[in-house]
């Protein structure tokens, strides 16, 4: 488990981080998002030991990175690999030696590296690559080796900072899939930051926004979906949508639950109206919910019926 407790960063007079704090439980996909500029890779730098920050403190697997000295820091940080947007891959030398590469550094015998590029080298399905060198390569075999490379050390953490962002879309899921079999089969922890809400839709379990350095919102990415806070708002591109209809409750419910609609319909006293949906895929699942505007008398009928099934809404009372 990852805690980041109150971060706070400057570069010169520009405060980047302002008392940040987020917990990323074990084997997750954990989404940072927000718009360019708001200091995303920042945090994930200081994460990654890339960066210092001012004040605050992270604690990983109940170890404290301050309390750590240099040498014994960069030891532990082993258990962190990174990806990025660029690949970072080092241009004159072949798929081989950029995946062997911090195991070169970390002073592994040459044979166990040879077996550790052939495994990894097959579970990124670049076997046949090795000679290649990156500019023989495409953006989605670039980030596979990048991949092969940051897992050499056996992490348990991936960073990963914007690394399907110049990718196009089919390509970002083949590397999304790949990402989730490694997650799944290795048991590893995954901090993504992008600025693609379908990435996050379809990728992650709980998200983050940043907003000029600060949490703006953060939880379960379903749940955030369905209470579109403004931050998520702001992200997506679509205001409040105050045009439809003018009274009664907006009430957006999760629509999981199959019969729910025509459940709550037949005890409602009013009919009510159809004002919006949104469906997404979820990872693995198709999910949705919907907007219906009833009448403001029928809202406690709505709430008790929701509460006691357990599923999750969201109310906005219209202006009478
Ligand atoms: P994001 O990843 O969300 O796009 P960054 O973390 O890269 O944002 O940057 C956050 C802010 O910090 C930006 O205003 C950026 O210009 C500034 N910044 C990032 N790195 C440095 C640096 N090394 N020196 C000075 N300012 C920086
Ligand atoms: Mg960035």
């Amino acid at each position: 488990m990852i805690e980041i407790k109150n971060i706070n960063k400057t570069f010169g007079d520009l405060q980047v981080l302002k008392n940040v704090s987020l917990t990323i439980e074990d084997c997750q996909v954990y989404g940072l998002t927000g718009p360019s500029g708001v200091g995303k890779s920042t945090l994930l730098n200081c994460l990654a030991g890339l960066d210092s920050y001012d004040s605050g403190s992270i604690v990983v697997d109940s170890v404290c990175l301050e309390a750590l000295g240099e040498k014994q820091a960069r030891l532990f940080r082993k258990n962190m690999g990174m990806i990025f947007q660029n690949f970072s891959l080092v241009s004159r030398k072949n798929v081989y030696q950029n995946i062997a590469l911090p195991m070169e550094c970390w002073g592994v015998p040459r044979g166990d590296i040879k077996k550790r590029v052939y495994e990894l080298s097959e579970m990124v399905g670049l076997k046949d690559k090795l000679k290649s060198r990156p500019s023989e390569l495409s953006g989605g075999q670039k980030q596979r080796v990048a991949i092969a490379r940051a897992l050499t050390m056996n992490p348990k953490y991936i960073l990963s900072d914007e690394s399907t962002s110049s990718l196009d879309p089919s390509i970002t899921s083949s590397i999304l899939n790949l990402l989730e079999e490694i997650r799944k089969e290795m048991g590893i922890t995954i901090i993504m930051v992008t600025h693609e809400m379908p990435v996050v839709q379809q990728f992650c379990h709980k998200m983050a926004i940043l907003e000029e350095g600060e949490v703006s919102a953060q939880g379960d990415v379903k749940e955030l979906f369905l209470q579109k806070p403004p931050a998520l708002q702001k992200l997506l591109g679509t205001g409040e949508r105050n045009h439809i209809p003018s009274s009664g409750v907006n009430l957006t419910v999760d629509l999981s639950f199959g019969t729910l609609l025509w459940q709550l319909g037949k005890l409602l006293k009013n009919p009510y109206t159809m004002v919006d949906s949104d469906f997404f895929q979820f990872r693995d699942q198709k999910y949705g919910n919907v907007t219906i505007n009833v009448d403001t008398e029928d809202l406690l009928i709505c709430e008790n019926y929701l509460q006691s099934h357990g599923i999750s809404y969201r109310a906005e009372r219209r202006a009478p």
